[in-house]
């Protein structure tokens, strides 16, 4: 069978749907947001009534039941308005499709914009080594008491429920099992503050510290011994919406630029005459037509049920690389004018960093490809 790279009509229809929406709806509205730095909930409720946070959920829960593919298609163009509303639509829609055990009533709640899910994994000792982490969970009759600090927490504070990885602590010299509890704010013992960051600041950023919380046994999000497994699955779709996000947000400053390079005269001509300006254009075109090719083969790869670890690995680091760069570069097409708040590229590169990070960095996706390409031993991961 011939490589088919084209997107069905279904989903032609469905990005002009998410585009449409996010001009109209979101565009608007993202410098205030940035600048109010709290979770916008105007924008979740809106999304929620345009189909996007259940993209990918069970029809019978208010989902659409779309294909991986199709969440793809609507990050990028979220992204493209609004770089917060494409991370928070992406964590809304993958925490509730990986995570088993929600509930119906919340999986419901969140794709109808009145829930927000959180994963509160990372620890001052643990962000990219996620099996380092220190946050107990101790079984008390029917309960677990979990006790630590979680950091780095999108959507904190504001989130209603967290996924929150902890390590079961069954006796000494007994290996301990990490699970993934579900623990809402609002429970006795759990504050959360904010972490100020410099972009994508109206997705929230938040320390979480739970002080002797009591969660019943079965508030288990799959089986204990099960919080490192689930998580990873869902890495392998969330690492190739982050390079969308990027080059989502890059393709919309990239075509702002070009527009400007034929507007702007200097020493009497357009600049966009001047090969050092139009070659770079061109050349950021490619890099991220080539960019939103892997991360959509990995998706494709996703939704075939195949292993896409590397994949996506490779897709996050190259897309996110060329995002960010591209945005850089077209900032300083722009001269003094890009430097400027009013502009909103500036906005746009604070927002992106956050994808440097977010899901694991992109050193962190290199060794990923060090294990596949040249063997574990050479890339040091745990297993
Ligand atoms: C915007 C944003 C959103 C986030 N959302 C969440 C969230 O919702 N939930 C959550 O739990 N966490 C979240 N995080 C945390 C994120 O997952 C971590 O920041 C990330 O995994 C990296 O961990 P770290 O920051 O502790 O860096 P570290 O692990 O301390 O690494 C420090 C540096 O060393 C490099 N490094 C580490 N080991 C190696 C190695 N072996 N070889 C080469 N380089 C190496 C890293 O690439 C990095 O540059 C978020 C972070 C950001 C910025």
């Amino acid at each position: 069978m011939a490589l088919d790279f084209s997107f069905s009509r279904e989903h032609e229809a469905w990005r002009s749907h998410v585009r449409n929406f996010a001009l109209r709806e979101l565009q608007p509205h993202s410098r205030r947001w940035d600048e109010e730095g709290s979770l916008p909930r105007e924008a979740i409720r809106k999304m929620a009534d345009a189909g996007i946070l259940g993209v990918i959920g069970k029809p019978e829960l208010g989902g659409s039941g779309r294909d991986y593919v199709s969440l793809g298609i609507t990050i990028e163009e979220l992204a493209a308005a609004d770089v917060s509303c494409a991370l928070i639509a992406w964590q809304q829609a993958t925490h509730t499709h990986f995570f088993p055990g929600w509930g119906d009533d919340t999986v419901r709640a969140v794709y109808s914009g009145n829930c927000v899910v959180a994963l509160a994994t990372s620890e001052e000792n643990a962000g990219s080594d996620l099996s380092a982490i220190e946050v107990t969970a101790v079984e008390d009759g029917g309960y677990y008491l979990i006790n630590g600090t979680k950091i780095h927490v999108s959507t904190v504070p504001g989130a209603d429920i967290l996924a929150v990885s902890a390590k079961i602590v069954i006796a000494e010299n007994v290996k301990p099992k990490m699970v993934l509890l579900r623990v809402p704010t609002n429970l006795p013992g759990v504050t959360t503050s904010v972490m100020e960051q410099m972009g994508a600041r109206a997705h929230m950023l938040g320390e979480v510290h739970f002080d002797n919380v009591r969660v019943p046994v079965n508030a288990t999000l799959g089986g204990a011994g099960d919080g490192k497994a689930i998580m990873y699955a869902r890495f392998n779709v969330s690492r190739c919406l982050s390079p969308l996000a990027a080059l989502g947000a890059a393709g919309a400053v990239l075509r702002e630029t070009i527009d400007f390079s034929k507007k702007r005269i200097v020493y009497g001509r357009a600049i966009a005459t001047n090969q050092s300006i139009s070659f770079p254009l061109v050349e950021h075109h490619a890099k991220i037509e080539a960019g939103r090719l892997l991360a959509y083969r990995a998706l494709v790869a996703n939704d075939l049920g195949e292993d896409a670890t590397a994949d996506a690995a490779m897709a996050k680091w190259f897309g996110i690389s060329t995002g960010v760069s591209v945005i850089q570069d077209c900032l300083q097409m722009f001269g003094a004018n890009g430097y400027l708040r009013d502009n909103g590229i500036e906005q746009r590169l604070r927002d992106v960093y956050s994808f440097l990070f977010t899901g694991g960095t992109l050193n962190i996706m290199k060794l990923i490809l060090v294990r596949q390409l040249l063997g574990a031993e050479y890339a040091g991961l745990r297993t």
